[in-house]
Formats: structure tokens, sequence, C-alpha cells
């Protein structure tokens, strides 16, 4: 089992901890690669993303972390770069200039209208009650229409670029699977699932296995279900736990592990002196 996490919070967007802290937990605990990737900044302010004028700093601390514990942790500096729509995306310059080492597209906020403002987004990511408002007042209560507008915005996302790493890539069912009429295994879910996974596979992009909810609720993006489809299509992932709090960095990993195994993976892809090199499980 590679002790590695590349998808992590800390106080420059809404972790509970410094970068520092999270360091620590992690050497401590014998990992080998740690990497951060805060909240991107978004084209509004939200509590949970980090706002551009703390880039520089952002940068700055990471690289004094990277000297400090070099010789104990490969430490990286990434984001969690959200897909709002055509016009801000890991695409554009601004993303594209910043010196990371690896960028991870999410979707978080599916725009309802113009201008991309925190009132005309719709958050996929929230409490349940705020996204069966959200169903019933722009997709007329039925939950297949926001999947579909979901998974079009996740091909949009693949489509456009720019990122490394796609992110929770079927967070949509954390939510939706509350719905009487929700099913996992119904043709309008599965085929634009199958559409993104093949696009990925096809643009060569890396999907991260996230166990955020893995322990707490027993959900895995993506879904336990579909890891040997990733399997089959060739797709490398690595094991992220998306934490927000230090004693949470190795949260999950062990079972998430378990079930690469069992779906037919046999490695996963690390990045090893800056390099993704792919790794035995
Ligand atoms: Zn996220
Ligand atoms: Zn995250």
């Amino acid at each position: 089992m590679q002790l590695s996490n590349y998808h992590s919070h800390c106080t420059f967007c809404d972790g509970r901890s410094t970068a520092e802290d999270f360091v620590k937990f992690a050497i401590s605990h014998g990992f080998r690669a740690y990497g951060f990737s805060s909240h991107s900044p978004l084209p509004f302010e939200t509590f949970w993303n980090m706002s551009k004028d703390d880039m520089p700093e952002y940068l700055m601390e990471i690289e004094r972390l990277k000297k400090k514990y070099g010789d104990q942790l490969e430490i990286y500096v990434g984001l969690e770069i959200d897909f709002l729509d055509e016009t801000y995306n890991a695409s554009i310059p601004y993303f594209r200039n910043l010196p990371l080492d690896y960028r991870i597209g999410s979707i978080h906020f599916l725009p309802v209208a113009l201008p991309l403002a925190e009132e005309n987004m719709v958050c996929i990511d929230g409490s349940f009650r705020d996204y069966r408002n959200s169903v019933d007042t722009y997709y007329e209560g039925d939950i297949r229409k926001l999947v579909a507008r979901y998974f079009d915005s996740t091909l949009k996302m693949i489509e456009t670029g720019g990122i490394d790493i796609v992110g929770h890539m079927d967070k949509i069912y954390m939510n939706g699977q509350k719905y009487e009429a929700f099913d996992l295994e119904a043709d309008w879910y599965q085929k634009p699932l199958d559409d993104c996974l093949h696009l990925i596979a096809e643009k060569g992009l890396m999907v991260e296995v996230n166990t955020k909810n893995l322990q707490k609720k027993q959900e895995l993006y993506p879904h336990h279900d579909y890891l040997h489809r990733l399997c089959e299509l060739g797709i490398p992932v690595m094991v992220n736990s998306d934490c927000h709090y230090p004693d949470l960095v190795n949260d999950g990993r062990a079972e998430a592990f378990e079930l690469l195994k069992k779906a037919g993976f046999k490695s996963t892809r690390e990045l090893i002196g800056g390099k993704w090199e792919d790794v035995a499980i």
C-alpha cells in the first residue's frame, strides 16, 4: 500500500489546520509523498475557496515546507480547480501559468445563470436540503435532469483539459442517492458516467479514488462498483483522502487499497521525484 496523499486542504482554504500540521502528521505516519490541493480561487468568494490574493503566500509556504522537510517527505503543491464553464476552469491562463506540481479538476458548482456568482450556482457538494431545493427550483424536481447536467459538465471538464486528475468524479450520487427515483444501475446514470470514463481514458487522465466519506458513510468516489471498469479501461488511479483535518490524512486508505485489489488493479500512479509513475500495490 502506498503511503501518499495528493488531495488535501489546509487553512489556505477550508482545511482546519496549517499546512505544516498536515506535513507533520504525514511524516509521523511514515508517508512517502504528500500534496496540497487547496480549493482554487473562483470569480466569487465562498467560505471554502482560497482567494487569489493568497496564492503567492500559498506557493511560498509549500515551498518553505518542501525545503524544511524534504529529507523526510516528498511534498507537492497542487490545486483542486473548479470547472464552472468554458470561461472559468483549469485551462484558463491564470491556472496554466501557476507553478504547480499537478492539478485536480473537480465539480462542486453548476452555474444555472450568468454572471458566474454564488447565487447563480447549484452546489452539488453541500447539504441535502440545499441540493433538494436546487433540484426543485432548476430541474423540475427531477434528479435525472441534475445527473445529466452534472455528467455533461464533467465531460466538458475532461474535454477542456488543464488537469491531471479528475477529482471525486461521481460525487453527484452522495446526495442524489437519497432520491427514491435514483438508480446507479439505470441507463440514464450509467451511460453518461461511461462516456466520461471513456473520454478520461482517451485523454490519458488519472482518476482519484476519494476516501473522504469511506469510513463515515461507506461511500467511495468513484463508487466501488465501478472500479473494475476503470481498471478495464486502463485508467490510472491513486488513493486520496481529501482531508481537511490532519488526523484524517490516512482515513480509509487501507480499505480503498483492498477495493482496488479486488477490482483488479495491480498498481497506483504516484509522484516520485516529481514524475508520475505506476507503483505496484
Ligand atoms: Zn472537492
Ligand atoms: Zn477537496
